[in-house]
């Protein structure tokens, strides 16, 4: 009996001690642990990223719950990080984004413009939001976009007169020749049919080249060829 009693608390000692010394050396233990797992992973990559889908498509719903929770909490912190990552690996990173964008760029837009067209209403309501929340933010991009356009307009060449082109914007009689719409031919706009933002430095631009299209017309077309 007295053994048994013994070797009982003989082993809670153990266990004690081992607990203790596992609590002290903590941090020694999580980094061969870490170090060990990096190695394991880099020698059975296919078999760590199988089990990771596995686990992922099993949890999907529970991994995104926590992930924006996660997010959330730590918002401030997590986009300070990123900055900071980003301004070191500025360059890298700007070409992995192109490369990225080049392999995916027209599925990503597709998909924004479908996610545009369904959420709308919402989508405008949010940009609203923003904007008042964010009145020096939005003032800049604007700013910005504003001089980056007059930047590209000073590459290109109109070859034609002012007169020439209000003569072809009135001939038009105020009506929009993209979606036939009366607006006024003072409310019609310049519309180069060569996307300016894509133009090479010194296009010349002949009054074929450009059209009157009423503010919505030009504003939906953005960069592209119509
Ligand atoms: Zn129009």
């Amino acid at each position: 009996m007295l053994d048994e009693n013994w070797r009982k608390e003989y082993l809670t000692i153990r266990q004690l001690k081992d607990r203790i010394w596992k609590l002290k050396n903590r941090d020694e233990i999580l980094r061969k642990a870490r170090i060990y797992m990096a190695k394991y992973r880099r020698e059975n990559k296919e078999i760590c990223t199988a089990s990771k889908k596995k686990y992922y498509i099993k949890n999907k719903e529970k991994i995104k719950i926590r992930r924006k929770k996660f997010y959330n909490d730590n918002e401030v912190v997590i986009n300070k990080k990123n900055l900071k990552y980003y301004y070191k690996n500025k360059e890298k990173q700007i070409a992995s984004f192109k490369k990225y964008y080049h392999r995916k760029g027209e599925e990503m837009r597709k998909k924004r413009k479908e996610h545009y067209q369904k959420n709308k209403e919402e989508t405008k309501a949010i940009n609203k939001k923003w904007q008042k929340n964010n009145p020096e933010k939005y003032h800049k991009i604007e700013r910005q976009s504003r001089i980056r356009r007059k930047e590209i307009l000073h590459k290109i060449v109109h070859a034609f007169t002012d007169n020439e082109w209000i003569a072809k914007r009135n001939a038009t009689n105020g009506v929009c020749p993209s979606c036939n719409t009366f607006v006024g031919t003072e409310k019609l706009t310049l519309d180069h049919i060569f996307p300016v933002s894509k133009a090479e430095e010194g296009r010349v631009y002949t009054l074929d080249d450009v059209q009157p299209l009423c503010k919505p017309c030009n504003c939906s077309k953005n960069a592209k060829i119509l």
